[in-house]
C-alpha cells in the first residue's frame, strides 16, 4: 500500500493550487498489476495555464529572488526531502516497480541534488572581458526564463533533481511534465518545495500523456528552454517542436553503453560492477552497461563468473527489496521480448531466478546474460531497456575501442585494466559524456557532468555543468572613456 499522500494526486499543480483536472488516469503497481492510484490527466490548456503561471513567477517574485535565498529554498527542501525518505521510496518502489533500495538511493539523490544546486545557486558568476581602452565589459549569467522539463518512468526522482533542481538554483520558473506511468514523487516533490517556501508559480507540475501535456509543453512558445529524457523516438519529436520556437534543448535519450575488461584487469574489483550496472532498476537505466567486451586472454574466466552470478539473482516486488523487480509495464516487457526475439542463434550463458510465487499481475522478466555475441548483431546496437546484457569479444586495444564506439549512441563507457597509458588513450579515444576507469557509475554522481553524443542526446545535465545549461550569457558592453 501506498503511505498516506499530504497530496491528491489528481491534481496538478499549477500557480501554487492544486486543481483537480476532469479527466484522469489509473495508474498500477508493476509488481502485481493492481491499480496503485488515480493521477490527473493535464490537457494543453493546464499547460498553457502552467506556462502563465511560471510567466508571471519569473518576472515576479520568484524572478527577483537573490541567489542566496534561493540557495536556501533548496536546502530547506533537500533536509524536507530527507525527512521524508522512507516514504517517498516506499511510493517509488510501488509506482516504478525500482527494489525498494535503489528507489531509497533515488530519494537521497533527490535530496542530494537539492543540496548540491541549493549550494551552488550564489556562486554562479560571470566573467570580466578585456576590452578596448575605454570600456568595462562584463558578461553576466541569466536564467532563460521559463523552462519546460520532460521527465520517464525510470528515474524520476533522479531526473527531477538534476533538470528542475538546477533550473530553480539558476532562477528559472520551471513547468514539469512527469511520466504519465509515475508520477506520484514528482507531485510529492512539488508539495515539499511548497513547504520549503518556493513561491507559487515557480514550479508548476503536469502530470499526464506525452501525445496531450508533454506534446503541448515542448510546441509551447512561452518556454525558453526545453529539458528532456526518454526515447530518441519521442526526443526527435520534441526537438522538432521546440525548434519551431527556436527553443534550446537538452535531449537524453539512454544509450548502449559498454565496460571493456582488458587481460590485465582486477576482475575481482571489476565482477560486481559488471553485472549490476547492467541490471540496476531491471536494466531500465539509460546508463546501463548493457555491453560487457571482454578481452581474449580472459574471456572464459569472465563470462563464467557473470553466468555464476546471474544465476542467483532473484526477481521478485519492488518492497520485498530483490536483485530484479518487475519491468515498468506490460508494455515495456513487450519491446524487450520484441528485442529478445531476435536472440535465436545466440548463445544464452545464465538467465535468473523467478520464484513461482510472484503475484500474477507483475511484468517479471528473468535476466539474461548472452555470450560470443557478433558487434553488430542487433542485440548488441540496440537499446533494449530490460534486463539483458551482451557479452563481446575482442584482441586488443585497437578492436575494443573500435567496437565500443560502434554503436549509434555514446553515453558512458567503462574501462578495467591497470596500464595508466591505455586507461588514458581509452578515456581519449572513446565517445561517451562519461567515461570511468576501474569503476562503473551508471551515470552516478550528483557533481558530475552528464550527457551523450549522437543518439543519447546532447547537452549536459548533472554537476556544476547544469547550471550553464540552465543559463545564458549576457554581454554588456560600457564606453565611457
Ligand atoms: P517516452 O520517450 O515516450 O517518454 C518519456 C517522457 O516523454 C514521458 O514523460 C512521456 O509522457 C513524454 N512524451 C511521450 N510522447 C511525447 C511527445 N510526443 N511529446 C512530448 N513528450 C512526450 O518513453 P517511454 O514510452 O516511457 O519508453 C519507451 C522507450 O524509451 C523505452 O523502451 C526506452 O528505450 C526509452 N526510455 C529511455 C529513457 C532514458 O532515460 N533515456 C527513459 C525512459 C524510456
Amino acid at each position: 500500500m501506498l503511505p498516506d499522500l499530504p497530496f491528491d494526486p489528481a491534481c496538478v499543480l499549477i500557480d501554487g493550487t492544486w486543481r483537480r483536472t476532469t479527466e484522469t488516469i489509473a495508474v498500477s503497481d508493476p509488481s502485481c498489476g493492481k491499480i496503485l492510484a488515480t493521477i490527473a490527466r493535464g490537457s494543453a490548456r493546464n499547460i498553457d495555464q502552467a506556462v502563465a503561471a511560471a510567466t508571471r513567477a519569473r518576472d515576479g517574485d520568484w524572478g527577483r529572488t537573490p541567489a542566496l535565498e534561493r540557495g536556501r529554498i533548496l536546502n530547506r527542501l533537500s533536509a524536507l526531502i530527507t525527512d521524508h525518505v522512507d516514504a517517498l521510496a516506499r511510493t517509488e518502489a510501488l509506482d516504478v516497480g525500482k527494489p525498494l533500495s535503489q528507489a531509497r538511493a533515488d530519494a537521497m539523490a533527490l535530496a542530494r541534488y537539492c543540496e548540491f544546486y541549493g549550494g551552488a545557486a550564489d556562486k554562479l558568476m560571470g566573467q570580466t572581458i578585456p576590452y578596448l581602452e575605454g570600456y568595462t565589459v562584463y558578461a553576466m549569467r541569466e536564467p532563460h526564463g521559463v523552462t519546460g522539463h520532460i521527465v520517464p518512468w525510470n528515474y524520476p526522482m533522479q531526473i527531477i533533481g538534476r533538470s528542475v533542481g538546477a533550473a530553480l538554483a539558476a532562477g528559472n520558473a520551471c513547468v514539469l511534465k512527469p511520466a504519465e506511468d509515475a508520477c506520484l514523487t514528482a507531485l510529492w516533490f512539488a508539495h515539499l518545495a511548497q513547504e520549503a517556501g518556493l513561491p507559487d508559480g515557480a514550479l508548476n507540475v503536469v502530470p499526464g500523456y506525452g501525445g496531450e501535456a508533454g506534446a503541448a509543453l515542448s510546441a509551447h512558445p512561452g518556454i525558453q528552454h526545453l529539458s528532456f529524457t526518454g526515447s530518441v523516438a519521442t526526443g526527435r519529436a520534441v526537438q522538432i517542436a521546440a525548434g519551431a520556437n527556436v527553443v534550446p534543448v537538452t535531449l537524453e535519450l539512454g544509450g548502449k553503453s559498454p565496460q571493456i575488461v582488458f587481460d590485465d584487469a582486477d576482475l575481482d574489483a571489476a565482477l560486481p560492477f559488471l553485472v549490476a550496472a547492467g541490471l540496476q532498476n531491471a536494466g531500465q537505466t539509460c546508463s546501463a552497461a548493457s555491453r560487457i567486451l571482454v578481452q581474449r586472454g580472459v574471456y572464459d574466466q569472465v563470462a563464467q563468473a557473470m553466468a555464476t552470478a546471474y544465476r542467483t539473482l532473484r526477481g521478485g516486488p519492488a518492497l520485498d527489496n530483490p536483485d530484479i523487480g518487475p519491468l515498468i509495464s506490460a508494455a515495456q516487457k513487450d519491446r524487450v521480448q520484441e528485442h529478445l526475439n531476435q536472440a535465436k542463434g545466440l548463445t544464452m550463458l545464465a538467465e535468473g531466478v523467478l520464484p513461482d510465487n510472484l503475484p500474477a499481475g507483475g511484468h517479471y522478466m528473468a535476466p539474461r546474460l548472452y555470450g560470443m555475441v557478433p558487434p553488430d548483431h542487433p542485440l548488441a546496437q540496440e537499446e533494449i531497456f530490460g534486463p539483458v546484457q551482451v557479452l563481446i569479444r575482442f584482441d586488443d586495444e585497437a578492436d575494443a575501442c573500435r567496437i565500443a564506439n560502434g554503436t549509434a549512441y555514446g553515453l558512458v563507457a567503462g574501462i578495467w585494466t591497470q596500464d595508466g597509458g591505455r586507461q588514458m588513450r581509452l578515456a581519449r579515444d572513446l565517445r561517451a559524456g562519461q567515461v570511468f576507469i576501474n569503476n562503473y557509475g551508471a551515470g552516478g554522481g550528483v557533481e558530475l557532468p552528464f550527457g551523450g553524443h549522437g543518439l543519447s542526446g546532447h547537452g549536459r545535465e548533472k554537476g556544476f555543468e547544469a547550471l550553464m545549461g540552465f543559463t545564458t550569457l549576457k554581454t554588456v558592453a560600457a564606453r565611457h572613456g
